[in-house]
């Protein structure tokens, strides 16, 4: 986890100098915490940091919570879920803490790092061929049919699960105006989707907050539908190619964005080779280690915050670590694959160690 807030101008000192900004938040996290299910959460905001875990594990357990109100699943039951491997993390690690059993399908497009640690952390994982959502052996509904095939297991359906949505409400969008001064240090927030959970709720969060004020932008990688529907007033293309972001991307409006897309002011596209870039220019430039769709992020990020004019604010999400991709990402014959070898500057080119 977690988030920037993007300093206007990127600089070598940002870090440390933000590091000694935020003595407040560091305090309130020197209190002892219940468990990985207390641990989530408070993330503190700075310019530029990446402590590492996943912006999932909010939704992950939101989901498991619900459930449990709703009398869906009872003490020794079975999680499953369908995921790009995130979610399922963050869910592995609260069913460890809850006592609940774990069953994961994800795209076997997916990075093997991810794979081997949900397999670690105890869960069952069924990584299935990569199908569009309206073939029925798309991962979600195979995990769907999975829960329903035993007693006592909910299928938790984080895509179209409002829970996942309410999870940013009730902490992402509280700690992001709480970190920038109730509101009066933000101009604009913008991230991409999956889900799309962090992007609404968040954005429903602070629009109501701030009556209006601050902005709320989607950021969408190449082969998502998300922009061109903002940009064409409501029009839903057909995906088109993929992109290097794992996570991301989206074919529809999922139940998690329906109540909060009319409320964006706007959206927009990052190509791989600029979110690839930015991977190395953040370790390079600010020492921290992110994965791509976090990278789309400060791209779009930057980018928003050069239309909103010099001197505004602007808060994303760092949504993982590096760890979770670095086969890929930091691997030659995988940029080489995809045709992203020339976006990585000369100066940044020994960082390619794999
Ligand atoms: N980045 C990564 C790496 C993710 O795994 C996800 C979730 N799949 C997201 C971003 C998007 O978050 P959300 O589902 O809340 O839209």
């Amino acid at each position: 986890l977690l988030r920037t807030a993007l300093p206007s101008r990127a600089s070598p000192q940002a870090f440390s100098r933000s590091l000694s900004q935020l003595p407040k938040v560091a305090a309130a996290h020197m209190a002892p915490v219940n468990g990985f299910v207390g641990a989530i959460g408070n993330t503190p905001l700075i310019r530029l940091m990446e402590p590492g875990g996943s912006v999932k594990d909010r939704a992950a357990l939101y989901v498991v919570k619900d459930a449990e109100e709703k009398g869906l699943i009872k003490p020794g039951g079975t999680v499953v879920e369908g995921t790009a491997g995130n979610t399922g993390i963050g869910l592995a690690h609260v069913c460890r803490s809850k006592g609940y059993k774990c069953v994961i399908y994800m795209p076997n497009t997916q990075s093997q790092e991810k794979i081997d640690l949900l397999r670690m952390l105890g869960a069952e994982v069924h990584p299935v061929p990569a199908v569009a959502f309206d073939n029925p052996e798309n991962y979600n509904h195979q995990a769907r049919r999975h829960a329903e095939r035993l007693d006592n297991a909910v299928w938790t359906n984080q895509f179209d699960n409002v829970a996942n949505r309410r999870a940013h409400i009730e902490t992402t969008g509280p700690e992001i105006w709480e970190q920038t001064d109730d509101g009066r240090n933000l101009d604009g927030f913008v991230c991409a989707t999956g889900t799309g959970g962090t992007l609404a709720g968040v954005t429903a969060f602070l629009k109501e907050k701030s009556q209006g004020r601050v902005k709320c932008w989607l950021a969408d990688p190449p082969g998502s539908v998300l922009h061109s529907y903002i940009q064409s007033g409501g029009e839903l293309m057909d995906r088109q190619g993929g992109s290097i972001t794992e996570g991301i991307g989206q074919g529809r409006v999922t139940d998690n964005l329906k109540p909060d897309i009319e409320k964006l002011d706007g959206s927009v596209h990052v190509p791989d080779a600029e979110s690839i870039e930015m991977v190395y220019r953040c370790l390079d430039e600010e020492g921290i280690y992110i994965g791509a769709s976090s990278a789309l992020n400060v791209v779009a990020a930057a980018k928003m915050a050069k239309a909103l004019g010099k001197g505004s604010n602007v808060v994303t999400i760092l949504c993982d670590g590096a760890y979770r991709y670095q086969n890929r990402l930091f691997s030659r014959k995988w940029l080489q694959s995809k045709e992203l070898e020339s976006a990585i500057p000369q100066h940044l080119q020994k960082y390619i160690i794999l």
